[in-house]
């Protein structure tokens, strides 16, 4: 479904068969020229949604001379590929999110670090074997791009009468990024802020002193400063109680971080452990991942704070009170 925003600026709404249904890719138009911001999950049924919006306003994928990309998860990257084969669009992104793409490409090493990360939190190898097969499967769906240009913080582009600036965001994804647009004062926010949910968090699996939670406020932090008029989120509706969502994903997080530690005493217990103490036993095998990975980032930042301890036993990590 594509949406008017304003003239030549649109939004294109595209189902996806995960938890959060649809995804957002953001359209300008000048001239004969599109430039795309983040393409949609691929899917038969999105690319022919993608045509169809297009050829509605007047255009089609040739017409797509420039594809910007937000961060390199499927939801968003993974049509980039597909649609950059068909119109020769230059693809630009942060060189962080080109390093992070390439790296989950090199499918032997992810696994491995997978499995070797994964079991370190308490994981059983019947539940590795089950993420890794999912997460092959979403491997499979990012079609090979290649990247035309790194954007970097603070640099300013024009397209048509569209002047934006980059803004480094990382957190919810190694590079993530957002596109800001000063006379306007729209932020294209990629997964950085959404409305309702606050968004994932996952720990690094090749950095075992990422702290996913440290690094995501201070990209909120760098946000904060911006005089945003109304945030185009990756998922759900635009929205203009910019600042009230700010200080609802922190309450957020402090909420669900002192939740996590009240689960942690004298008695050493793993991530594993303690997340699945706190959730349902009927969760998806794969929520119960992105729960785990939840808790693991309340874990570091904790740790970092010194309210717990953490102790490796014979390459197990567990956790106690202080
Ligand atoms: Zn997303």
């Amino acid at each position: 479904m594509i949406s008017e925003i304003e003239k030549n600026f649109y939004c294109i709404t595209l189902r996806m068969p995960y938890r959060l249904r649809h995804v957002n890719a953001y359209l300008f138009a000048h001239d004969q020229e599109l430039a795309l911001f983040d393409t949609g999950l691929n899917s038969p049924q999105a690319y022919e949604t993608l045509i169809k919006d297009l050829s509605g306003i007047g255009f089609g994928v040739k017409n797509i001379r420039y594809i910007y990309l937000t961060h390199v998860h499927t939801d968003h990257c993974s049509m980039a590929g597909l649609l950059q084969k068909e119109s020769g669009a230059k693809i630009q992104l942060s060189r962080a999110a080109f390093e992070e793409y390439q790296h989950f490409r090199e499918v032997e090493p992810a696994v491995k670090q997978l499995r070797k990360f994964y079991a370190r939190q308490g994981m059983s190898p019947h539940l590795i074997d089950l993420i890794i097969a999912e997460y092959e499967d979403i491997r499979g769906i990012i079609t090979e791009f290649n990247a035309d240009y790194f954007l970097c913080e603070n640099d300013y582009y024009e397209f048509g009468n569209w002047k934006f600036i980059i803004v480094d965001t990382p957190g919810h994804a190694a590079g993530h990024i957002c596109f800001f647009f000063p006379e306007k004062g729209f932020l294209l926010s990629g997964d950085h802020i959404l409305p309702y949910i606050a968004p994932i968090l996952s720990p690094d699996i090749f950095d075992d002193d990422f702290r996913p939670l440290a690094t995501y406020l201070d990209s909120l932090s760098a946000i904060e400063k911006l005089p945003v008029s109304t945030v185009y989120p990756g998922h759900g509706n635009s929205f203009v109680d910019f600042q009230e969502r700010l200080t609802d994903i922190r309450e957020r997080h402090q909420k669900r971080k002192r939740a996590v530690l009240d689960f942690v005493n004298s008695q050493p217990k793993t991530a594993y452990d303690i997340s699945h103490e706190m959730i349902s036993p009927s969760l998806s095998d794969f929520d119960k991942f992105l729960a785990l990975n939840e808790t693991i980032t309340y874990l570091k930042e904790l740790k970092a704070e010194g309210t717990l301890k953490e102790d490796n036993i014979n390459n197990i990590l567990v956790y106690t009170r202080v």
